[in-house]
């Protein structure tokens, strides 16, 4: 190994959106010719890309800041806890700098100060769709920053700030590179991916010559024709999310949403400062249902919020019974350091929120369970994970990466990551199901 050439090593924990920023922090690395370490001993520097969501999440980023400063003793922090005030510093002042979440550049500028460049960059050794932290065959798609809305439960605009939309030419360019150098998957995030293009006013960009406006539903027909899986994660309930569902019925999009109700009773959701009412949303997820019988749901929901009553939490029980959804993910409301929401009244006492989030997911494993009894007999496409020498292990339409279920294919020990095979299910159970090649 040369060792000349500085080395940078790279902690990166929180969301999806986080690794985002990861990826695009190590390519500018690799770009500039510094090599990635992957031990503390052997880096000259060491970054951590943190999370400050929730108190685990602060945790555990102070934590792993700690045990980068005992192992190197020079490291750089960026992420959204870097956003939180002085945290950071108060619990680690030996830090060398502290930076917000998408912050490349800044990031960039503090290595330089304390890391020079190595004076022979290699450029051309950094493949163009950059470095990516998930497997080959996927790839995360960041199509904005921030957020408008002011749900009262979450501290992200407080720390990323007002939705900010990348140009749509960007966007797609990334996508093509991914497409290119082999990706199979791709999946669309941001904070609200539905709201894409709206602070600038659904400008129209360029795409290979052609005129393209900033907005989901023209960025999903743009992104369904590079014939690759794409599907769309945090997608708000507005209005519009109406005109995403043909695509789905017609194969250009995965019939897959990711939607995050967070509740259905409408005094909560109030509080909460999130739209919708169950009425409406059931009536809208019928429709979705005629038009595209195949759409695959998945949402998010918050049990035991400030002052939700029992019959309250019924409600929302009804709602899911009624809703059918296929994925579900629920917390207990937890108060976050910042969050309007712990102002409120009422607060559930602990042991009555972990009590409604069982029920809650006892209804939807009954529910899940049935849903994907339905399965059994039919034959779905499978992108696959992983193989060994038990068989394939692949994931359909209906399962996102890390969050859903898997489909284990039992005849598949020859398969190759990153396959798309057909396969005609045999078993299901809660969450997975099983199949034999066709
Ligand atoms: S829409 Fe999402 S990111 Fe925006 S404030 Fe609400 S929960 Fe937070």
């Amino acid at each position: 190994m040369n060792n000349s050439i500085p080395k940078v090593g790279f902690v990166s924990l929180g969301c999806p959106k986080a690794t985002v920023d990861s990826e695009h922090i190590l390519t500018r690395l690799r770009a500039e010719g510094y090599l990635i370490s992957a031990s503390y001993q052997d880096a000259n520097l060491v970054v951590v890309n943190t999370c400050g969501f929730i108190d685990s999440a602060v945790e555990e980023s102070l934590d792993a800041i700690g045990e980068a400063l005992a192992e190197n003793g020079k490291v750089i922090v960026t992420g959204c806890l870097g956003a939180k005030g002085d945290v950071v510093k108060q619990a680690h002042p030996r830090v060398l700098a502290v930076t917000g979440p998408h912050a490349t550049d800044e990031v960039m500028e503090a290595v330089h100060l304390h890391l020079p460049k190595p004076h022979d960059p290699y450029t051309d050794l950094v493949p163009p769709q950059g470095i990516r932290l998930t497997p080959k065959h996927y790839a995360y798609l960041k199509i904005s920053e921030g957020c408008n809305h002011r749900c009262t439960f979450c501290i992200i605009p407080s720390m990323r700030g007002d939705l900010v939309s990348r140009p749509v030419g960007d966007v797609m360019l990334e996508a093509e590179n991914l497409v290119n150098a082999g990706v199979k998957e791709l999946l669309v995030i941001s904070q609200d991916t539905s709201a894409y293009g709206v602070d600038v006013k659904y400008r129209t960009g360029f795409w290979g010559g052609k005129p393209l406006r900033t907005r989901m539903t023209e960025l999903a027909v743009a992104l369904g024709t590079l014939g690759v899986w794409v599907r769309l994660h945090y997608v708000y309930p507005y209005p519009h999310v109406d005109e995403v569902i043909p695509l789905m019925a017609e194969g250009k999009i995965l019939p897959y949403l990711d939607i995050p109700f967070q509740h259905a009773n409408q005094r909560i959701l109030k509080l909460m400062k999130r739209p919708g009412n169950s009425e409406g949303v059931l009536a809208r997820i019928k429709q979705w249902r005629e038009i595209c019988p195949e759409l695959t749901l998945r949402s998010t929901f918050i049990v035991g919020f400030p002052g939700e009553t029992e019959e309250e939490f019924e409600e929302l029980l009804d709602f899911i019974e009624e809703a059918q959804l296929d994925r579900v993910g629920a917390f207990a409301y937890s108060p976050v350091e910042g969050a309007v929401a712990n102002d409120l009244p009422d607060h559930v006492p602990p042991e009555v929120q972990q009590e409604r989030l069982a029920r809650l997911m006892w209804l939807q494993e009954e529910i899940s369970e049935e849903r994907l009894k339905l399965k059994i007999g039919k034959t779905l496409t499978v992108l696959v994970d992983e193989v060994d020498e038990e068989g394939a292990i692949a994931r359909s339409f209906a399962d996102a990466p890390e969050i859903d279920g898997q489909v284990y294919i039992n005849d598949g020990q020859h398969l190759k990551v990153g396959d798309l095979v057909k396969v005609v299910i045999t078993d299901s159970d809660t969450h997975d199901l099983w199949g034999d090649l066709v």
